[in-house]
């Protein structure tokens, strides 16, 4: 039993966050600033900032000039507070980074790692070297580790860190990840689908301007979506929310390790798209790039498997329109991104397709072909050791 719990005025989380980057970004700050730059009311910023001081996350570093009334506290990071460190797994790729508590990466590293080819302990502990490395080359010792993030491509019981249904990689079903992290690393460790936390990063960060309905379409070596709502990720009831990539497109369509037929991402995901055109073009390619440049060099093959892409793209997002009814839709594309032209088809082809999908229906837009995977999960690093300070103070 401890007052000091009792006492403290409750302070959400992402508010926390969301200052600390504030405070980071323009040090010497002041509160009156933060209330004009993050649109909180003055109540709730005084209240974080007493308890980022408490925490001792923030000092204050003096007073602003006198602009004639009461001069202002101004603020900025404490130093030596510690970093979280972040894992992106993906189908075929492992990132590991160390990032202080404001999202700025310190260090980070990867390799090509394919999470089917390698059992889920020994790509863990690739993962401990990369992030063992992070922390060498940025001279920080374990113990500076405040807590690890790590985001998966596909369902994860994010209370526990147990992985779910990963169909592209059958041996890692039901592995404690957290758990085999936190005994390797010895800090706590936040797992999630990559998607959930791509999303909650892009409304943190502000890249998301109607969290009240906003929805996220990743396609890269498999497809995924997820959806906020009122300001929270959509997880349904297994975390299996926004498996679209899973969605039967064609009837007649190839099997899918997911046991169904068919399915989206067989089509249009990086990986798939490859698939699509070694099943019908004479030379065998190995990236969307190649595939890209034979199209462009007028490669029939190539064109039509792309064209057949865009075709069940334009369903998709109209079916997320019309299920969630979403104001934003940003989706994560590197080659809709590096074929502009493709991405203006898709367009058209949705606005022309029924009266509800029309033109500024919703606002469609790509992100950068930078993944946000690792950030992502430096994000899930950072609440949760905030969370852990609010509620197990030091
Ligand atoms: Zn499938």
């Amino acid at each position: 039993m401890t007052p000091r719990k009792i006492q403290r005025t409750p302070v959400k989380t992402a508010h926390l966050v969301t200052l600390l980057q504030l405070i980071h970004r323009e040090p010497g700050i002041s509160k009156p600033e933060m209330c004009n730059r993050t649109g909180l009311m003055p109540s709730t910023v005084h209240g974080a900032v007493a308890r980022l001081l408490e925490e001792k996350l923030v000092v204050c570093q003096g007073m602003a000039a006198s602009s004639g009334g009461r001069r202002a506290s101004q603020y900025r990071l404490a130093e030596d507070i510690g970093c979280v460190g972040s894992v992106s797994i993906r189908l075929n790729h492992l990132e590991a980074g160390v990032f202080d508590l404001s999202l700025k990466p310190i260090a980070r590293e990867e390799i090509p790692l394919s999470m089917e080819a390698i059992g889920p302990e020994t790509y863990t502990g690739h993962a401990v070297r990369l992030l063992e490395g992070c922390l060498a080359r940025a001279g920080l010792a374990r113990e500076k580790l405040l807590g690890i993030g790590v985001t998966l491509p596909g369902p994860v019981d994010h209370r526990t860190g147990v992985v779910q249904q990963l169909c592209s990689a059958p041996k890692w079903q039901q592995f404690p990840i957290a758990e085999r992290l936190k005994q390797s690393m010895g800090c706590p460790v936040v797992v999630d689908k990559d998607v959930y936390a791509v999303l909650e990063l892009l409304a943190q960060t502000g890249e998301i301007h109607n969290p009240r309905c906003s929805a996220y379409l990743s396609i890269c070596e498999g497809i995924g979506s997820a959806m906020m709502i009122n300001g929270q990720v959509y997880r349904g009831g297994h975390s299996l929310a926004g498996e679209i990539g899973h969605v039967t497109v064609r009837k007649d369509g190839i099997p899918c390790p997911c046991g169904n037929t068919g399915c989206l991402e067989l089509y249009c995901s990086d990986i798939g798209i490859v698939q699509q055109y070694n099943a019908q073009g004479s030379a065998k390619q190995t990236t969307v790039r190649q595939v890209l440049e034979l199209a462009q060099n007028g490669d029939e093959a190539a064109s039509r498997v792309l064209s057949q892409a865009i075709s069940y793209l334009v369903d998709t997002t109209s079916t997320i329109i019309m299920t969630y009814d979403p104001q934003e839709l940003v989706i994560f594309c590197t080659w809709l991104r590096s074929r502009r032209e493709l991405f203006f088809w898709l367009l058209d082809a949705l606005y022309a397709k029924s009266i509800f999908t029309q033109k500024h229906s919703v606002q469609i837009r790509l992100l950068e072909e930078t993944p946000l995977n690792l950030n992502a999960a430096a994000a899930l690093a950072v609440r949760q050791a905030l969370e852990e300070a609010i509620v197990n103070p030091s």
